[in-house]
């Protein structure tokens, strides 16, 4: 009898365990829980990074926040999705005020110490932007010693540090880093290829050497030992690949310029 009680104790426990990391945003003080008692996602972005999360007005969109949406409605939770600086998301989801990061992050060994990946859902690289004008930089062995532009905390940031002399200007944002580029204060910026598509077709002083500096894959970065959650994502994941749904989005997202 003692026993079965203390199995009923500990699976009681397990299941309260189980429920804490999905419900982070239940906890925190700035939301209530879904008027209509739904249970909360809360997706972590720093929508800074068009087409995979920008702002429309108000509202985040992209990429990314569409995958977000398929993988609350999988949970049958509503979706709420919590704008911050790109170097504060892993503390974010540490701290249990995030329950997962898409933001299209890159999957690294280092990260990996910290969070949990799903699959990878894209394929990404950093590329170098300079002004149109400027005939000097061709390739990476001439940013020795330049003052270079990246976002604070991204593996751009990590890659542009190993550059021998080169002066590194973090920014939040990469948009702020075109800006200082244009005004030039800053000789490159190293950013992610996609996002530095975006901002290059609306801005036609720069441009974007043809050079690739590294290969990365993006996915969504979850509490370290939330598997059941990866299990969901990468279920998602699937099911839109499979669908067609993935590359309709990929469509409506990346080839409109
Ligand atoms: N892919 C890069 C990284 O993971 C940049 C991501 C971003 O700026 N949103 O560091």
């Amino acid at each position: 009898m003692k026993k079965i009680i203390s199995i009923i104790i500990a699976a009681t426990m397990l299941f309260a365990l189980a429920g804490c990391g999905k419900d982070a945003a239940n906890n925190s003080s700035n939301n209530q829980g879904a008027a209509d008692g739904k249970k909360i996602i809360v997706m972590g972005t720093n929508a800074e990074f068009p087409p995979f999360e920008y702002r429309e007005g108000e509202k985040v969109v992209g990429f990314d926040v569409e995958i977000a949406k398929k993988i609350a409605e999988k949970l049958g939770a509503e979706l709420q999705i919590e704008d911050m600086t790109f170097d504060g998301l892993i503390p974010a989801l540490e701290a249990g005020k995030i329950d997962f990061i898409a933001a299209g992050m890159s999957i690294t060994e280092e990260r990996k110490k910290n969070v949990d990946f799903s699959n990878g859902y894209y394929k990404a690289s950093q590329v170098i932007i300079t002004l149109k004008d400027n005939t000097e930089i061709n390739g990476p062995e001439d940013l020795e010693n330049k003052t270079i532009g990246v976002q604070l905390g991204t593996t751009g940031d990590e890659e542009a540090q190993k550059i021998q002399g080169a002066e590194i200007i973090q920014f939040n944002a990469g948009y702020a880093a075109i800006m200082d580029l244009q005004n030039d204060k800053l000789d490159a910026v190293v950013l992610d290829y996609e996002p530095a598509r975006n901002f290059a077709s609306q801005n036609d002083k720069i441009q974007i050497l043809p050079v690739e500096l590294t290969q990365e894959e993006y996915a969504i970065a979850v509490r370290k030992g939330n598997q059941e959650l990866v299990d969901a994502i990468n279920t998602v994941l699937e099911e839109m690949k499979e669908s067609g749904e993935y590359d309709k989005l990929v469509e409506e997202y990346f080839s409109k310029e």
